[in-house]
């Protein structure tokens, strides 16, 4: 595609000019057209012939570009080129980047930018909002591609929002701000105080509230048109289906890929779309699935990773506004959705890196052999997502590789001689650790086997138990046989034998 587009432009010796959405009233709605010229000013020149309107906008009266614009030439500002000087050549890219205001009423920083579009704008006798909702959703009643009939529709929506932690949080908010009419919110969890460096539904007096009490009171108060539906429910196959069918989207935001496998086909199974967010540490994902026009996360995901191998947020970390963004990424592809406006992001998977601050995209294609969403789908019904994903009873603890918190303290009182294995990341055992425990990374454990010996007990443990039990299993597969894992971590260790020890 843009190969082609490059092979006409040389062809026709055109540079294209990508023209910003405030912008488009004067080149009759178009986001992208041509213009000649050996340099910038040139071009200009000719795009402002072609389109008389845009002259004052981009120009001074001596054909200078104004300061409130910047022009971009491919990835550089000409502004570090050589201005509107600068050469081009065919092929070239001109992009116009205006400034806008912000959140101010202006919103952008042309005044004669602010009318609508000509016909769009909502008829008020026809009207069923009340005096109070066309205060409140001005902004939305202006917008042409929203409009009246479009908070209509927003205000007859119903989404379904799973998992109200990080990726929730901004959805909810935004989503009964915006005036989705019915929110469903499943979770079960209560406020923990190590979820407020992200839950922006959630404030200091919410900590040990269920959370869905908590969201229903602060999405209420922030819109009371918006119907919070709780379900304080573990979603499973046995109520995925009945939920889920009562909902015309559905927003993706758990942290598991149990869940993530089941909302997925379920999803598929009543043809809803899937509007998919992950976070990990500075790095996050989104996409919709939705398989009747594109794939499903099985296309992109045949299988999940094995248990262990992928680290949770509790275990790696995650930036604080990173769910932000993501969640934020998430509910405009559901405005979008709901509106039936824009290019949703199916068949795309949008990368997000938080570090570089980039945006990349990638191409995600349908699957002919989806089990799924694929031609001869061979999975009919909803199946054991605990057991798809390595989790089910089949692999569950072997009770002879783990030890309880509470038998770890009496063997260490009785003075047994062991070996207390620390296999979490540096920065954690800097946070605290048992006394006299030995600290050597998960990662690391493979080539740092010297250090230990098969003739000694070693109990290893990490936050959760979830790391433990992996090196444990990882370790007993080397002939370790007197080697066992501290279930539920530190974690454990702080509730049932020292609350004075931090936990994080
Ligand atoms: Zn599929």
């Amino acid at each position: 595609m843009e190969a082609t587009t490059r092979k006409e432009e040389t062809a026709t010796g055109t540079v294209e000019v990508r023209i910003p959405t405030p912008l488009r009233s004067w080149t009759q709605g178009a986001a992208r057209t041509r213009a000649r010229g050996d340099n910038v000013a040139e071009v200009l020149r000719d795009l402002t012939q072609q389109f008389p309107g845009l002259r004052v906008h981009l120009l001074t009266e001596d054909g200078r570009v104004r300061n409130f614009v910047s022009i971009f030439l491919n990835d550089e500002d000409i502004r570090y080129l050589d201005r509107e000087r600068t050469p081009v050549r065919p092929g070239d890219v001109l992009t116009i980047v205006p400034s806008i205001a912000g959140g101010s009423p202006g919103a952008v920083a042309y005044p004669s930018l602010t009318r609508g579009r000509p016909g769009t704008t909502a008829t008020p006798s026809t009207t069923k909002l009340t005096p109070e909702q066309m205060k409140r959703y001005s902004r939305h009643l202006i917008l042409p591609d929203v409009g009246l009939e479009g908070q209509r529709k927003l205000l007859a929506s119903k989404v379904l929002v799973v998992g109200a932690g990080g990726l929730g949080s901004p959805l909810a908010l935004y989503l009964a701000a915006a005036g989705v009419g019915t929110i469903g919110l499943v979770d079960f969890d209560v406020v923990d105080p190590s979820n407020l460096q992200r839950q922006i539904l959630y404030g200091t007096s919410d900590v040990g509230r269920p959370k869905l009490e908590a969201a229903e009171r602060r999405l209420r108060d922030l819109n009371p048109d918006v119907t919070v539906v709780r379900h304080e429910v573990r979603l499973t196959s046995q109520n995925a289906l009945d939920i889920v069918a009562k909902y015309d989207v559905v927003v993706d935001g758990t942290d598991n890929f149990p869940t993530r496998y089941l909302v997925n086909d379920a999803c598929v199974l009543l043809k809803r779309p899937n509007v998919y967010g992950s976070i990990y540490r500075f790095e996050g994902q989104v996409s919709v699935f939705d398989a009747r026009r594109g794939p499903c996360y099985r296309c992109l995901y045949p299988e999940p990773p094995p248990p262990g191998l992928v680290p949770s947020c509790a275990e790696g970390g995650v930036m604080g506004l990173l769910p932000g963004l993501v969640g934020t990424l998430q509910g405009i592809e559901t405005l979008k959705i709901l509106l039936g406006k824009g290019d949703p992001l199916i068949g795309r998977l949008l990368l997000v890196d938080a570090l570089g601050t980039s945006f990349r995209e990638l191409k995600v294609r349908k699957n002919p052999d989806c089990p799924l969403c694929g031609p001869q789908p061979t999975q009919k019904t909803l199946i054991d997502y605990e057991q798809f994903c390595g989790l089910g009873p089949a692999s569950a603890p072997d009770p002879t590789a783990e030890i309880s918190a509470r038998e770890l303290k009496t063997w260490i009182e009785e003075g047994k001689p062991l070996t207390l294995l620390d296999v979490r990341e540096p920065m954690e055992w800097e946070l605290g650790h048992l006394p006299g425990a030995r600290h050597i990374p998960r990662a690391v454990i493979p080539e740092r086997l010297g250090e230990l010996s098969t003739a000694e007990d070693i109990v290893v443990y990490c936050k959760m138990g979830g790391r433990s039990a992996e090196t444990v299993r990882f370790l007993r597969s080397l002939g370790y046989s007197r080697v066992k894992s501290l279930r539920g971590g530190l974690d454990a260790w702080s509730q049932e034998v020292d609350p004075t020890f931090p936990t994080y």
